[in-house]
């Protein structure tokens, strides 16, 4: 079984944020099982071509389709213990100037993004159609790839490649005039019967990955529940998605257990496992004093690392942390985004000084301090396809504190003590702390919850335990992708 992932992102070489984390683990996983699988991504300036061992394989391979006519450098190099090829392609006018994206909240904004991700859509194609290596599969991630099957539709009818789409966020679309994205193929609107399928004036990327490949996933059951039945998770593409229903599948999303290990994670101060979570609180003393916080072991340390922008619930923290001032606890924020959220999470560490800690930007290594450190760590999303900042937390021993939405309501369970033998032993069920409406008082409340169990020191401990043996591993769902591979 041959499969190629075709992706914008691609951890560690690329990463925004999940998408990167799935590319660069599923197929890891897959190769255990006995897939051929590879991976092909832009050769984005940010990438340290020295550090990944980056080769040159092939120089001014002429990449022709439609009118477009532009010379690429195809790079290879090979990732991990389970040597997983990686292809990047290089072209200095669409792909490898400037960072991966060109807004901060990642969602898509420009012209000149469409066209970077249209052409490498038409680069992968064009490549691996002739290509030495043959996959049967394309497995296609989120909007950037998601023209590829209307372009093999087009430019390539007897190519006999079969396309399977994950889409990872939906609210992140890829939609532009259609006049504009044509204009780039010299393409007439009649060619391709789903180009018909327009939103106004704008043709819809997403939408057309949608329309035209074999098969669909989501990144949990529930988002495939939700995108399926309620108009404000699917952003506008509800009949399309409805028309695919047969062909889409909720699949969540795993980790990379070795990568997201508190025992080997390189980035730590202090490893610790289930069998010592005690030396969490090493971790929180050193992040606490790191980043200038009064220390405390007596007040829990919430954590919250996150793309600020308007899915991440940035408003409830903004407002909800005020309301618990008079509690004693700590918090420490990581993102980067929107102006506007970054602004409100840097007034609430300068209004709190000392109790409340922001640091804006991306840095991978203050995100695993934080995940170490952290008592108690939020993910209040509005909507949120699975989510694996709350996995992370788990594998860590932070206990989440989430909005019951997405994959975040497949994730974490609200946490139950029973008691038990005459209330002489409590057992507890599930692993976290669930809130249900997108309000500032509910999710104050669940803080104020979490701060009220975080003194049970006896609970809490067993509590961390417990979650930090849980199983996140891909192990499960790749099985599921590789049935659908099968079936396709
Ligand atoms: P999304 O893909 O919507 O951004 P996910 O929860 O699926 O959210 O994944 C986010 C990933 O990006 C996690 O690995 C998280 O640790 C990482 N991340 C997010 N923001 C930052 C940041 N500012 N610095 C470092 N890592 C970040």
């Amino acid at each position: 079984m041959k499969v190629l992932f075709a992706a914008s992102e691609f951890s560690p070489l690329a990463k925004v944020g999940g998408l990167a984390d799935v590319v660069g683990s599923l197929p890891l996983t897959l190769k255990k099982l006995g897939v051929d699988v590879r991976v092909v991504l832009p050769k984005y300036e940010v990438i340290d071509e020295k550090k990944y061992n980056l080769k040159l394989v092939q120089e001014g391979i002429e990449v022709k389709i439609g009118k477009i006519k532009e010379k690429i450098n195809l790079f290879e190099t090979e990732i991990g213990q389970e040597k997983l090829k990686v292809y990047l392609v290089e072209n200095q006018k669409y792909l490898s100037q400037d960072g991966i994206y060109f807004e901060r909240t990642a969602f898509c904004g420009s012209f000149a993004e469409i066209q970077r991700f249209l052409f490498f859509s038409s680069a992968v194609l064009f490549l691996f159609s002739n290509f030495p290596w043959q996959p049967q599969i394309i497995h296609l991630h989120d909007w950037h790839t998601a023209f590829v099957p209307v372009l093999s539709k087009i430019y390539f009818p007897k190519i006999k490649t079969k396309f399977l789409y994950t889409i990872h966020n939906l609210a992140n679309q890829g939609r532009c005039n259609a006049k504009e994205i044509l204009g780039f193929f010299g393409l007439k609107g009649d060619e391709v019967p789903s180009l018909k399928e327009r939103q106004g004036e704008d043709l819809n990327l997403m939408q057309q990955g949608i329309l035209n490949v074999d098969f669909l996933t989501t990144v949990s059951p529930t988002y495939a529940e939700e995108i399926l039945f309620k108009s404000y998770f699917s952003r506008g593409l509800k009949k399309s998605l409805v028309y695919r229903r047969k062909d889409l599948k909720g699949i969540l999303n795993g980790l990379d257990t070795e990568v997201f290990n508190p025992a080997t994670d390189p980035c730590l101060y202090l490893n610790y496992s289930f069998k010592n979570p005690e030396l969490k609180k090493e971790n929180k003393i050193y992040l606490e004093k790191k980043l200038g916080l009064n220390v405390s072991e007596e007040a829990p340390l919430f954590g919250l690392i996150s793309r600020l922008t308007f899915q991440k619930g940035v408003e409830l923290v903004a407002k909800g942390f005020p309301k618990i001032q008079d509690f004693d606890f700590r918090a420490v924020f990581l993102g980067s985004g929107g102006p506007r959220y970054e602004k409100a999470l840097s007034d609430l560490s300068e209004k709190f000084k000392g109790k409340i800690a922001t640091k804006i930007g991306f840095d991978p290594k203050l995100a695993q301090e934080i995940y170490a450190g952290a008592d108690f760590f939020l993910v209040p999303s509005k909507f949120e396809p699975c989510g694996l900042t709350q996995m992370i937390a788990l594998r860590y021993g932070a206990i989440p504190i989430v909005r019951k939405v997405g994959g975040l309501s497949d994730t974490v369970k609200n946490i139950k003590i029973k008691k038990q033998f005459l209330g002489l032993i409590s057992k507890l069920e599930g692993n976290g702390f669930v809130f249900r409406e997108y309000e500032t008082e509910k999710f104050a409340k669940v803080l104020k919850k979490a701060i009220s169990f975080y003194q049970n020191k006896k609970l809490m401990s067993k509590l961390q335990k417990k979650v930090m043996r849980e199983d996140y591993s891909w192990e499960k769902s790749a099985r599921e992708y590789l049935r659908l591979y099968e079936k396709l």
